[in-house]
């Protein structure tokens, strides 16, 4: 190992600092992230991001966990067949096989009634694609988690005044003669 007090990891090139924005939630603030040999290290605020200006929180600075958490999810799982459904008992299977098993089970429903089929995600940032999935399939059953600080937001900008800012722009705070926020935290500013 080099001795790190006559090495700088910065100097060497191993430590990169990239400005981004936060995708935990709906506000985007913009974040700083610093990388050490490429994996993320620390997040934190960007004072130079015109929203957040350098403040992000709790949730946003544990990004990291997303990435690392060794709860997260790697593999597919399958009850196992000795277990009742809610024992949460479950074997590792392979991506292979866990495609199987979905076509099968999948294809049956299709032909059977297409809306039998529900789908339900949580923040997975890709809802624009599940849906087209569930179009696709033939079910109009889908959903998935919505921001509460946003969703009721857009909701009532869209039935008011027909449009949202919804998450990619702020008001124009300085120049309103009359700002009101309908279910939204004024910090979040989306
Ligand atoms: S409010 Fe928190 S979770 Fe949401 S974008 Fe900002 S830092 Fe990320």
């Amino acid at each position: 190992m080099l001795d790190p007090t006559e090495y700088n990891d910065q100097d060497m090139g191993r430590v990169e600092v990239k400005n981004t924005t936060c995708y935990m939630c709906a506000c985007r603030c913009g974040i700083r992230v610093t990388l050490r040999d490429g994996e993320v290290r620390h997040i934190e605020g960007n004072p130079e991001h015109p929203l957040n200006k350098g403040v992000i929180c709790a949730k946003g600075a544990s990004g990291i966990m997303k990435q690392y958490s060794p709860a997260r999810l790697t593999k597919p799982l399958l009850r196992r067949a000795d277990a009742e459904r809610g024992e949460s008992k479950f074997e590792e299977i392979s991506w292979d096989r866990a495609f199987d098993i979905m076509e099968e089970r999948l294809g049956k429903i299709r032909k059977e009634d297409p809306k039998k089929f529900a789908l339900f995600t949580g923040r997975d940032q890709m809802q624009a694609l599940t849906g087209m999935f569930a179009k696709q399939f033939g079910t109009p059953n889908y959903a998935a988690h919505g921001g509460f600080c946003s969703v009721n937001m857009a909701a009532g900008l869209i039935y008011t005044i027909g449009g949202s800012f919804w998450e990619f722009g702020g008001p124009d705070l300085e120049r309103a003669k009359l700002f009101i926020m309908i279910g939204t935290a004024e910090d979040h500013h989306s």
